[in-house]
């Protein structure tokens, strides 16, 4: 067992209700491992209340600094670190212009390699303990992303982009070698080999995942939905509703279902464990249709803002009551930074602020990004699972330990804080990279 001593952030247990974060002045996180090996926070709580109950256990002291949940990004591409600040009219064109040709890269492994070690790395950097991510069409980026998660020991979803149409040809699905097997159903026993070898390898867990409607035939998704069925415990991620000209074409190309969400549904892919990134442009009958499913938004406001997208309807998703967290979708996202995508949530809640309410909140915002996230995936304890993006007994000890001090700004402002809603808003706003002083990582024992 390990302890911390340092003033600690963490969330009350939350069902319905306001969220309402907690923060330990002189605090102490007593970290050790559960039954299974994995190191979980054992208790925590003020240091005077719980330092006696465990004698002889090493106390780690920093002083003026701040434990907080590791972050979790909901939504964010791998292959996309270099496409970052591409200038384009909107979602299709940055697509045929940026992102296609820089995916195009990841067929040789080598390339999948390196980058996948700048992403791990700068996830960890900024303080992003558990990500769901995006790969490419090429198995070998999966596998690049999955081995260097498993060797950073970091909670990572991931999977093989599905696009076996409009897309340019060799970012599509290939066949198999000798052309023996067509590329749809190569794409689908893929996906079958990936989830067997990864899914459930110590932290990873293996996500379904066509790109979007518009890049996939009827009959991938057909076998995308049969594949969820087969392995129920397996996360699904995709785009929806992010862009107009995007929904035209998805419309276009599904006219028998009723929404462009619902072409997902038609096809069995909203449940559980099925986060959808954007979710901009819906109707009440789309919000029902994510409560009714248990399928999650990914808020990606900095990607929203970047590209023009469109704002997410807080007010609407908070009044129908579907789940949601925060994502940077870099290569669309502008950042890594958490606290850069919280701030771009707090700037489209501004848009609906006289609807908005509590989703304003700073501690609201800091928990879209943690253990608001963490539910979202499912990974908040329920149901045998493990928990993330909380620092209560039992969730997994991933956190990062934060300085007020960073910059001399951050300094200034954050001491004149009166309560805790000014402590989080001001790192909110002031923070970037330099507040994140170390991500610790659960490590098994
Ligand atoms: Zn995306």
């Amino acid at each position: 067992m390990k302890a911390y001593r340092a003033s600690v952030l963490y969330f009350a247990p939350h069902s319905e209700g306001p969220v309402r974060a907690v923060l330990e002045e002189d605090g102490l996180l007593v970290v050790g491992p559960n039954a299974a090996g994995t190191q979980v926070v054992q208790a925590v709580g003020p240091y005077r209340d719980l330092a006696s109950q465990y004698p002889g256990v090493a106390v780690q002291y920093w002083p003026g600094r701040i434990i907080a949940p590791g972050f979790v990004d909901l939504h964010v591409h791998y292959p996309q670190t270099n496409v970052i600040g591409s200038p384009a009219e909107g979602l299709l064109p940055w697509l045929e212009n940026y992102t296609f040709p820089e995916e195009k890269r990841f067929v040789a492994p080598e390339y999948s390699a390196q980058a996948a070690t700048f992403f791990v790395a700068e996830l960890l950097r900024n303080g992003v303990t558990t990500a769901l991510a995006f790969a490419t069409s090429h198995p070998q980026s999966v596998n690049a992303l999955f081995t260097e998660a498993q060797t950073q020991n970091m909670r990572l979803v991931t999977g093989l982009c599905l696009m076996d149409r409009h897309a340019p040809a060799d970012l599509l699905n290939q066949p198999s070698a000798y052309g023996r097997v067509d590329a749809t159903e190569q794409s689908l026993l893929d996906s079958e080999t990936l989830i067997q070898r990864w899914h459930g390898q110590g932290r990873l867990g293996y996500a379904i995942t066509p790109r979007f409607a518009p890049t996939c035939t009827d009959a991938q998704l057909r076998g995308a939905g049969q594949l969820a069925a087969q392995y129920p415990d397996v996360w699904i991620q995709s785009h929806v509703a992010e862009n107009k000209d995007e929904i035209t074409w998805a419309r276009e190309l599904f006219p028998q279902s009723r929404s462009y969400l619902a072409t997902y549904d038609d096809f069995g892919l909203m449940r559980k464990r099925a986060v959808y990134a954007h979710c901009i442009h819906f109707d009440d009958d789309d919000r029902a249709l994510m409560r009714d499913t248990g399928a999650a938004a990914a808020i990606s406001p900095t990607s929203n803002l970047f590209l023009g997208s469109g704002f997410f309807d807080y007010a609407g998703a908070d009044r129908v009551g579907f789940q949601y967290g925060l994502a940077s979708d870099v290569g669309g996202g502008t950042s890594f930074s958490p606290f850069h995508t919280m701030l771009g949530a707090y700037y489209v809640g501004r848009e609906g602020q006289t609807k908005q309410g509590l989703s304003l909140s700073p501690q609201h915002l800091w928990w879209q990004h943690t253990a608001g996230a963490a539910r979202a995936l499912g990974l908040d304890g329920s149901q045998g699972q493990p928990a993330v993006g909380n620092l209560l007994p039992g969730c997994e000890a991933d956190f990062v330990v934060l300085n007020p001090q960073a910059t001399p700004l951050l300094a200034r402002k954050t001491a004149r804080a009166a309560n805790l809603d000014e402590l989080l808003f001001s790192m909110i706003v002031l923070g970037d990279d330099r507040l994140i002083e170390r991500t610790v990582i659960s490590q098994a024992i």
